[in-house]
């Protein structure tokens, strides 16, 4: 009979709170997509042919293409297990309060002890657990080959735990359902905050072009000449001498921006699978990957990316906090009198969980369209650099194309060889 009791009781919640059955149902929905993609990915990689323009021994693409096809496998066990986990945990949080409660321990403190939690969740699954950053809305693939354990990672973390959890509660505590308006302003600050200590120590790192050796005199006078008159200064692009493969990336906040291209990009890159293979850009090249960079910065794409970041955390920030106002007890799972607190943090769960799929689909169209911004740029200034050997060469490491709806789910750059088709055809039309 107790049973039937609380079955009836979470219907009744399900009609009184129709919004989180909406919430959870998109949430679901939107998962379900992203593993059918998936899976489709995987299909499509399976039976995919090596595409004429590219020269490479047989054996070498069908190694590859093996490699790729058991990735997509695992990127849908992936999915499907931290959501799973994200899920569980979401779950777990009323009984956690309650098991707390009954071992004499105060709200305040299991506020704490949840926060806590959170961090070492975050930080020893971040490759996994997308749950209180949203600075890092989505999986972002670029940093999936770091460690969890070292100082910026935990610094990241720290400061993503904390910049929710403190505001939250000393706001609501003062102003209850009004207290966004602090928590709003922290988001703000903490976007800004971060992003400035980002461009800091690349700063730090980078060597300025003009005094790396690898780079000839004739790139240096020609670089000169196209940054002044693209409003740059010399000591604004340099060279990253990290382990982070043929890669470049413009980061720019009202004015104090930093170009870099990474020492593997003007050096070369050995195809770690490819003996045959070694990426090998000639400087023409690399001067039209840097107008790509100065595209980005021209255009604002990184302070519009903050806007946008922050658009969304404010937007999830002002639902949790009315969304979630009501007593705890209404929820059945939380007892009468229990903190209000907790339910912002479990609703802010919630929402992270449910809104992970959507909100990484609309920031990568946002990022494809950037990139393509920024390819534009690059062809009206330096179009007839050879820029598209950079795409030619990448595909010669990467030649299975990923489905086209794939990549609309998860690519953040457009997919490589329609970019170089697009530079091969805007170069018969305009060179020479
Ligand atoms: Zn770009």
């Amino acid at each position: 009979m107790e049973f039937l009791d609380t079955v009836q009781k979470v219907w009744e919640i399900v009609l009184q709170y129709k919004w989180l059955t909406f919430l959870v149902a998109f949430g679901a929905v939107s998962f379900l997509i992203y593993r059918i993609v998936d899976f489709l990915q995987y299909m499509h990689v399976n039976k995919f042919t090596k595409p004429d323009d590219i020269t490479m021994n047989e054996d070498v693409f069908k190694k590859k293409r093996q490699r790729k096809g058991s990735r997509s496998m695992k990127l849908l066990w992936k999915g499907t297990s931290s959501w799973g986990a994200q899920l569980v945990f979401i779950a777990s949080i009323p009984f956690l309060v309650y098991w707390f409660n009954q071992k004499g321990i105060s709200d305040g403190y299991v506020y704490m002890i949840l926060i806590g939690l959170s961090f070492v969740l975050n930080l020893t699954l971040s490759k996994l657990f997308p749950l209180w950053t949203p600075a890092r809305p989505y999986a972002c693939r670029a940093f999936q080959h770091e460690k969890a354990i070292q100082p910026g990672n935990m610094a990241f973390h720290f400061w993503g735990v904390v910049s929710w959890s403190v505001p939250a509660y000393f706001f609501w505590e003062y102003f209850q359902v009004n207290g966004w308006i602090g928590s709003v302003f922290f988001i703000i600050i903490s976007q800004l905050i971060q992003v400035v200590i980002f461009i800091y120590s690349i700063k730090k790192s980078a060597i300025p072009y003009l005094e790396y050796p690898g780079l000839s005199d004739n790139f240096k006078k020609n670089m000169q000449k196209y940054l002044k008159e693209h409003g740059m200064k010399d000591s604004e692009v340099g060279v990253l001498r990290m382990n982070m493969g043929p890669n470049a990336f413009a980061t720019s906040l009202a004015g104090y921006k930093q170009i870099v291209i990474t020492e593997e990009l003007i050096q070369g890159y050995k195809d770690p699978t490819n003996p045959d293979f070694t990426l090998k850009l000639s400087e023409d090249t690399i001067e039209a990957i840097t107008s790509h960079e100065v595209g980005h910065i021209r255009h604002h794409h990184v302070e519009k990316g903050i806007a946008m970041g922050i658009l969304i955390s404010s937007a999830v920030t002002i639902a949790v906090y009315h969304l979630f106002s009501a007593d705890p007890s209404n929820y059945v799972l939380f007892k009468e009198g229990t903190s209000q607190q907790l339910l912002l943090y479990w609703g802010q769960c919630i929402f992270n969980t449910m809104l992970v799929y959507p909100i990484t689909f609309i920031t990568l169209l946002v990022s494809r369209r950037k990139e393509t911004q920024a390819d534009t740029y690059l062809l009206n200034t330096n179009g007839c650099k050879n820029g598209k050997d950079f795409f030619h060469q990448i595909r010669h490491i990467a030649p299975v194309n990923n489905l086209g709806l794939w990549h609309s789910c998860n690519g953040t750059h457009p997919a490589a060889h329609e970019r170089e088709q697009r530079m091969l055809e805007w170069e018969k039309e305009h060179c020479k």
